[in-house]
């Protein structure tokens, strides 16, 4: 039975493998069989991911490149087939966020944050869907949202515009990508203790004000993401195309109004 969630014989590229949410599920993909393509900007920590891996008696690979930078991605993901062989599954988790209110907003910050969430996923999505239909086995692509992909956000407008594109863009591809086999899905993260948020972390209060309003009464810890990727990505999850799945302790589903009943 628990075959079927093996990864085993995959290649699996993982973006934002070098902290936060990626990293774990990069080792756990890993573990899960995968031989692992670690990607980020950061190549010291990636290369750090690559060890931790092997430690652990998996395989990976270090991609270092910007996914903002389109002739990276693709150069990238060119030559990682060419090495490998395939690529089974594109886990697209990187990414950024940029508080800032409406009229202090310039047009750079925006394009930044559009670049690499969305036009990052497009282009590595791409190129990887390309090498999923070369090898007419099928595949995995996964994208990632956020609890704020549906919902607005005050001082996170290029956020939350990038998040909403991508449960789009995600709808859009597994349309198109379903006939063959290649399934296309989001996870759509609640808050999780990561680098992104560590400003919100540190505010008086804000904390608290987060467990006030997710029924489970606490933040994710990043190892709790990993299950989520790992079923998208396996076999246990062969009909499940253009999902938007949250994993956040139930914050998305429920009224916040923090009186008790
Ligand atoms: P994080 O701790 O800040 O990590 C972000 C990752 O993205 C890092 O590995 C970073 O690596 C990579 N990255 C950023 N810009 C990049 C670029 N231009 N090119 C290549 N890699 C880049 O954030 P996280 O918490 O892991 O977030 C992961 C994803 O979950 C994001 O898409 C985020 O929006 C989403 N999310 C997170 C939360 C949360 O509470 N943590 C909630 C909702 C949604 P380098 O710096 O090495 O490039």
């Amino acid at each position: 039975m628990l075959e079927m969630f093996s990864l085993k014989g995959k290649v699996a590229l993982v973006t934002g493998a070098s902290r936060g949410l990626g990293k774990p599920v990069a080792k756990g993909m890993a573990a899960a069989g995968a031989h692992v393509v670690a990607v980020a900007r950061d190549e010291e920590k990636l290369q750090q991911t690559k060890q931790e891996i092997e430690e652990a008696g998996g395989k990976a690979t270090v991609l270092a490149l910007d996914l903002s930078d389109e002739d990276a991605v693709r150069a990238g993901v060119r030559n990682v087939a060419a090495e490998l062989g395939r690529i089974d599954i594109c886990a697209n988790i990187a990414g950024i966020i940029n508080w800032q209110p409406l009229l202090d907003s310039d047009e750079e910050d925006f394009q930044r944050t559009m670049d690499t969430n969305v036009r990052g996923t497009f282009v590595m999505s791409q190129e990887c869907a390309a090498v999923m239909r070369a090898g007419g086995r099928g595949g995995r692509i996964i994208t990632t949202a956020s609890v704020l992909g549906p919902l607005g956000r005050a001082k996170l407008h290029a956020y939350c515009a990038s998040k909403s594109a991508i449960i789009g863009l995600t709808r859009s591809l597994a349309s198109e990508l379903g006939r063959e086999e290649i399934t296309v899905n989001c996870v759509a993260p609640g808050y999780f203790l990561t680098e992104i948020n560590a400003n919100l972390q540190s505010r008086p209060g804000y904390m608290d004000a987060i467990n006030g309003v997710t029924p489970m009464e606490r933040w994710g810890k990043p190892e709790e993401i990993v299950g989520a990727m790992i079923f998208l990505a396996s076999d246990a999850a062969t009909f499940v195309n253009g999902q938007v799945l949250h994993v956040d302790g139930g914050v998305s589903s429920s009224f916040k109004f923090q009186l008790a009943a």
